[in-house]
């Protein structure tokens, strides 16, 4: 018996990107869209923008370093439970990819074809 191992990190490519449109597929929230906030590749989760909001009860910082009180904060959702929603469809749909003729990768809906937004730099 011996560790399983689920995936590499970092072994999956997201097919998502910051600023996306997404349609949570599974969970309490199933069936909302929101847009994505940011996403951790490395850990397969992503944040959602007014979706899967906790609250966080935070204690007062050392000399008043935090005010204390309750924060509400989007919590990570795996990447595998959001799907893309294309931006001229509107249509939950699977992300292909097509080269540009600059040689660039480009994604693009499946449904419409649509090319979608290059994908935000950065967190
Ligand atoms: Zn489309």
């Amino acid at each position: 018996m011996g560790i399983v191992l689920v995936h590499r990190p970092g072994a999956l490519k997201a097919k998502i990107a910051k600023g996306d449109t997404v349609m949570i597929r599974r969970g309490k929230e199933k069936g909302k869209r929101g847009t994505v906030k940011a996403v951790f590749p490395r850990s397969g989760f992503a944040t959602v923008e007014g979706l899967n909001v906790v609250k966080r009860h935070t204690k007062q910082g050392v000399g008043g370093a935090k005010s204390a009180g309750i924060y509400e904060k989007e919590a990570p959702l795996p990447i595998s439970a959001l799907q893309f929603v294309c931006a001229k469809c509107g249509a939950p749909s699977r992300v292909k990819y097509k080269l540009a003729p600059d040689g660039k990768k480009q994604r693009i809906c499946g449904r419409c074809a649509e090319v979608a937004a290059e994908p935000a730099k950065g967190r």
